[in-house]
């Protein structure tokens, strides 16, 4: 997630270089719905692309934008060298209730999805290098999926098990999903858009539940409900020590119980923060040992702070996959 603001810049790089020290296998990178935090996340991009050896994965959200705008953002990523993207739609403003989307733009992720592959066809069309640069590193897009049907959009799990269908047809290359509690919701979810003829890799997210308030934020954002049971046994654990080591321990269950289950990773909600997300990794076992180049201060690239001022973006994340599972496309 973008830092906000100037003063969040140092430890945010920080976070970043402890999780690129880890090897994840990508770690994206936030775009506010609105495209407010554009060249944030654009220099966040470019600078993890750039300085470290870790794929980073653009977000990218359409919504309230024109096609030609969306097309601009595109290019500028494609420019910088990006392969990788998460096409969002974003959510509407939720404070403008006679808020209408512009006549000319993306509508949705499908629509975002194809969009991406037409730019990246268009330039392959027209100059030879960008040709063989797409294809010897295919672009990667990954969509958004919502294994309990998504709340804030009020759609249903057989609806987005439908919707995921028609995103891996605009030419998805794997899946991410938003966060849930329960095993069971992953697992069945898969089992239901396999069933439907969904081929392509669905990574499970997890936000580690260390923070009740964080807990509480997040289902603010997404309407992804907390157990209230998991709350009240977090919250009756007055040391800090406690409730983390309890958060990690409910979070490994739960990863490790997927991952069994044959999910090929795990797709890790940091918001900007690496303990909890390295010790759910290590909790089962995906914790890759720390490249000491990369932690020490001075490494390439993520060493940079940058204190421009920068707004907000949504989520947070870092990724590992199994060691004997294979990247997405392009990764
Ligand atoms: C992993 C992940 C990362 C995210 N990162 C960001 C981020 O960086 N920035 C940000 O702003 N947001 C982010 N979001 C939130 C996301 O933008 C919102 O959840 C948004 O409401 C849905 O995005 P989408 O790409 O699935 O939209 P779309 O697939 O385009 O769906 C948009 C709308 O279509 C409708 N719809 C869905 N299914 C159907 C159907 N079967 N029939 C008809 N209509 C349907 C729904 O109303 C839905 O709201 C993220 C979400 C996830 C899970």
């Amino acid at each position: 997630m973008p830092p906000r603001r100037p003063d969040a810049a140092p430890r945010f790089w920080e976070t970043a270089r402890r999780l690129v020290a880890v090897h994840p296998d990508f770690v994206s990178v936030t775009y506010g719905a609105g495209g407010g935090d554009r060249a944030t996340a654009h220099r966040v991009v470019a600078t993890l692309l750039a300085g470290t050896p870790v794929l980073p994965i653009a977000h990218l959200t359409c919504v309230g934008a024109s096609r030609e705008d969306v097309s601009e953002v595109i290019d500028d990523f494609l420019d910088a060298g990006v392969r990788a993207f998460l096409a969002l739609r974003g959510d509407p403003p939720r404070d403008q209730p006679d808020w209408r989307p512009p006549a000319d733009g993306v509508h949705s992720s499908i629509e975002l999805v194809r969009l991406l592959r037409e730019v990246e066809a268009a330039r392959s069309a027209a100059d030879p290098s960008s040709a063989l640069r797409g294809a010897a590193h295919p672009l990667s897009i990954a969509v958004a999926t919502f294994p309990d049907g998504n709340p804030a959009a009020g759609t249903t799990r057989a609806q987005e098990v439908r919707r995921l269908l028609e995103k891996q047809q605009a030419g998805a290359s794997f899946a991410i999903t938003q966060l849930f509690y329960d095993a069971d919701s992953y697992t069945g979810f898969v089992a239901e858009a396999r069933a439907a003829g969904v081929t392509i890799p669905i990574l499970a997210g997890l936000l580690p539940t260390t923070e009740p308030a964080r807990l509480r934020r997040v289902e603010e954002l997404t309407g992804v409900v907390a157990p209230s049971r998991l709350l009240a046994s977090l919250e009756a654990l007055d040391d800090p020590e406690a409730r983390h080591a309890y958060g990690i321990a409910r979070s490994v269950e739960v990863a490790q119980a997927v991952l069994d289950a044959g999910a090929p990773g795990l797709h890790v909600y940091t918001f900007n923060k690496h303990r909890p997300a390295l010790d759910l990794l290590d909790g089962v076992g995906l914790l890759r040992r720390e490249d000491p180049d990369l932690l020490a201060a001075g490494a390439p690239g993520v060493a940079a702070h940058d204190s421009r001022p920068a707004v907000g973006g949504l989520a947070p994340l870092g990724a590992a996959y199994r060691a004997d599972a294979s990247a997405p496309a392009g990764g």
